[in-house]
This record gives structure tokens, C-alpha cells and sequence, in this order.
């Protein structure tokens, strides 16, 4: 048997509607009763959590983890070290590898990997389409009997909207959510940054918001058309929120989940042709970055995430239309989420933002974690919400280091990760 106290934190458990100081106990890596508290054994282990928040793992649902196919930017163990170092139990890993995850055997692969080296719990989606071509559907039946945990061609957007809808059918069919990347092709083009009044001063083509306003509508019309969930992946956009709050407020089963820096940044960041600010979907103007907290204030917004993009140096470090998108997020988005939601701009409080990162997810995913209820899985994650920390890129476990965020002084971070009763990770 083996048995760890974590003795006087505030337990924030949003699924039990619990915030109180205590101490909670993990038996076998599992969550123990407050009966058990009190019975004193030898071979246990105590954590002082004084001043510490204990919460439920946090699960990020929106992660590139990069294997198959593409390691020399992270790998599957490197990707789980650094969401232990962020704070996460969970993540969901996305489709675009080599060869992609639309198929059984390489779903078969990440999981096996993820079971020999990852730290964290790994769940992989599976793609939508063969290839993410957005033409033929991949086998999601297959995809659902491996044990996919949702569907995405995230990094693509299936334009055809008939093959949408058969893959949404198919989803409800065999009980899997269905997570889009809204992009339309045509309005976006080749845009690099949001359309607007830097793209046009520095001469790069633009992004508009209305390209992904376009695919939230359409998904918004086939969730209601289907009576099935469909997941908005990084909304960026005013107009997003807006056709969010108003499809929710009509019962549509339809959501959305914000990046931090959608909201830590602006197109403005991109005068300087940093490849470490170039994103997709791109930094917006702050009219977009006030409806984004809008949106996460009102809960239309339900669901935080990093979209955890790792690039090689080599990769970055080129002209700007010649670099790949994306940054990664893992180990600074509970920082900025808690510096700027929280201290800065007190949009939400933290037992909100631990819900968004918790139950949300869970229930969107139909999985049993995001909960510290008596008898599930110990995953759990110590939190010091008034720590302020120096972001150093290179003291980092993920194996890329794009970020734009080095040198950013934040307050409040993970301090230890708990994944089945084990510390995985600890400051
Ligand atoms: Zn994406």
C-alpha cells in the first residue's frame, strides 16, 4: 500500500463545489475518504500545502505533441514532462502528425508510447478526414473502437461542408466529440496576421476575423442540424464570441476555448517579424482580445488551453511567411491565465479558472477525471497562486523553446504535479 497527506491547502474542487482548507489523502492512487485522514500510518508520505491551492489535474485538451513523425520538435515523453511542469495531468494530443492519426495502427502507436515514457496522461484525438485532407473521412468508428478521445483535423479546416456533416452524424453515431479549427479557406488565403491595421503597415497579407467567424457559424448550424456537440478550438474573434454566446443562449450544443496569447498579446506584437508572435489563428486587435474576456467572464468562452505548438530553431528562426505557426504553451499558460484573468484583470476567480481547466474539459471529453471526489484517480496538481516567477525559456522541459513569452514576470504557478499518487513534477 502506499499513501501520501497533503496536509493544509485550500482544496478547490469544483466538481464537488468544495473550497476549503484541508487535508486531502491519496491511498493507492486513489483519492482516500476525510475518514481516512485521521488514521496514522507509518509509510505515509506529507506535502505541506500551506498557502498552496490542491486541485484536481488540470487537463489541457488542445496539445501538439509532435510523434509520430516529427520529434526533433517534441516527443511524447519531452511534450508530458513539460505539461507535468505546467501544472497538467491531461493532455489531448492533436492529429497532424507523420503518418497522421487517422488511422487505428498509429493511434495503437501514441498510446503504447504514451504508456512506456509519458509522465502525464496522454489521449489522443484522431483526425476527421484521411491525411487531414478534409476530402474523405477517416475510419471514425475504427478511430472510436482504438480508443480516440475526439476528432479534429486540428491545423486544417474540412471546407466542404456535406463531409462535415457526415463526420458529425458519424460522431454522434459512435459517441465522440468533434473539435474544429475554423479557418475558411478562402477568406483567409495565404494570410499570416490579423487583417487590420498592422498587416496593411507592414505589407503582410491578412487573416480576417471573419475567416473563422464563417466556420463557427457553419458548426453552429450543424451541431443544431445534427443535435450533436461540436468544440470551437482557439476562438480569437469578436464576432466568434458573439455567434457563441448567442447559439448557447438558444441551447445549441456548441463551445469554444481561448489561448493566453490570444489574450496576453495584440497584432501589434508583430511589427518587429518576431516568428515567435506568428500564430494560427493570429493575434487579434484589442477590440477581439476584450471580447475574449468577455466571453470567458460571461462563461460563453468555457475551456482554457495552449495549443502547445513546438518548432525547432531552425524552423523558426527564418523569413516570417517562411515560418511555421505556432508556440509553445505548456509551462506558461496557467501563469498567464492566472497573472491576467485573475490578478490583472479579474475576469474570473480561481476556482473558476481551475473549473475551466477541470470539469469543463472532463465533460465535454466525457471522461472521470477533473475531480477530487473520493475513489478517483489521484491526479492532482498544487498550485501557489501569489508565486511571481521570471519566464526563462531555457530552464524549460519541451524540447522547442518558441516562445514569446521569455522574461515575462507572472504571478502564480504550478509547484507540483500528481498523477496517480506519484509526483511526476515539483518547482
Ligand atoms: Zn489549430
Amino acid at each position: 500500500m502506499s499513501a501520501m497527506i497533503i496536509r493544509n491547502g485550500r482544496v478547490i474542487d469544483p466538481a464537488n463545489k468544495r473550497d476549503e482548507i484541508a487535508d486531502l489523502l491519496v491511498v493507492d492512487g486513489r483519492i482516500a475518504g476525510r475518514s481516512g485522514v485521521r488514521d496514522q500510518r507509518s509509510d505515509i508520505e506529507e506535502i505541506d500545502a500551506k498557502g498552496l491551492i490542491v486541485c484536481p489535474g488540470l487537463i489541457d485538451i488542445h496539445v501538439h505533441l509532435r510523434e509520430p513523425g516529427f520529434g526533433h520538435k517534441e516527443t511524447i515523453e519531452s511534450g508530458g514532462r513539460a505539461a507535468a511542469g505546467g501544472g497538467f495531468t491531461t493532455v489531448v494530443c492533436m492529429p497532424n502528425t507523420s503518418p497522421a492519426a487517422d488511422n487505428p495502427s498509429t493511434i495503437a502507436w501514441i498510446k503504447d508510447r504514451a504508456e512506456a515514457v509519458a509522465c502525464v496522461n496522454v489521449l489522443p484525438t484522431g483526425a476527421i478526414s484521411k491525411n487531414l485532407a478534409g476530402e474523405e473521412l477517416a475510419p471514425i468508428g475504427s478511430l472510436a473502437q482504438t480508443g480516440v478521445i475526439a476528432i479534429t483535423d486540428d491545423g486544417h479546416c474540412i471546407q466542404n461542408h456535406e463531409v462535415m456533416r457526415r463526420a458529425v452524424e458519424y460522431a454522434r453515431m459512435v459517441d465522440l466529440p468533434v473539435l474544429d479549427h475554423c479557418q475558411d479557406y478562402n477568406l483567409v488565403g495565404n494570410g499570416l496576421v490579423h487583417e487590420g491595421y498592422f498587416s496593411t503597415l507592414l505589407g503582410l497579407p491578412g487573416w480576417p476575423a471573419v475567416g473563422e467567424e464563417a466556420m463557427v457559424m457553419r458548426n453552429i448550424l450543424l451541431a443544431e442540424l445534427c443535435d450533436h456537440h461540436i468544440h470551437c478550438q482557439h476562438i480569437t474573434s469578436s464576432g466568434s464570441v458573439r455567434l457563441l454566446r448567442e447559439a448557447r443562449a438558444r441551447g445549441v450544443k456548441i463551445s469554444g476555448e481561448v489561448c493566453p496569447h490570444h489574450i496576453a498579446l495584440t497584432d501589434e506584437a508583430i511589427q518587429n517579424f518576431d516568428t515567435n508572435y506568428k500564430m494560427n489563428p493570429p493575434l487579434r486587435s484589442p477590440a477581439d482580445v476584450e471580447a475574449l474576456l468577455e466571453g470567458i467572464a460571461d462563461g460563453t468562452l468555457s475551456i482554457l488551453c495552449s495549443d502547445h505548438a513546438p518548432h525547432a530553431d531552425f524552423e523558426k528562426e527564418v523569413e516570417f511567411d517562411a515560418a511555421p505557426f505556432g508556440i509553445i504553451g505548456l509551462e506558461t499558460e496557467l501563469g498567464l491565465f492566472l497573472d491576467l484573468l485573475v490578478h490583472k484583470h479579474r475576469k474570473i476567480d480561481i476556482a473558476r479558472l481551475i473549473e475551466m481547466y477541470t470539469v469543463e474539459p472532463a465533460r465535454l471529453l466525457k471522461i472521470q477525471t477533473g475531480t477530487l471526489s473520493v475513489g478517483a484517480r489521484a491526479d492532482v496538481t498544487l498550485i501557489d497562486p501569489n508565486l511571481e516567477w521570471t519566464v526563462k525559456i531555457d530552464k524549460f522541459e519541451s524540447a522547442s523553446r518558441n516562445s514569446p513569452f521569455n522574461g515575462w514576470k507572472l504571478k502564480g504557478r504550478a509547484v507540483r504535479t500528481i498523477v496517480c499518487g506519484k509526483t511526476v513534477w515539483k518547482l
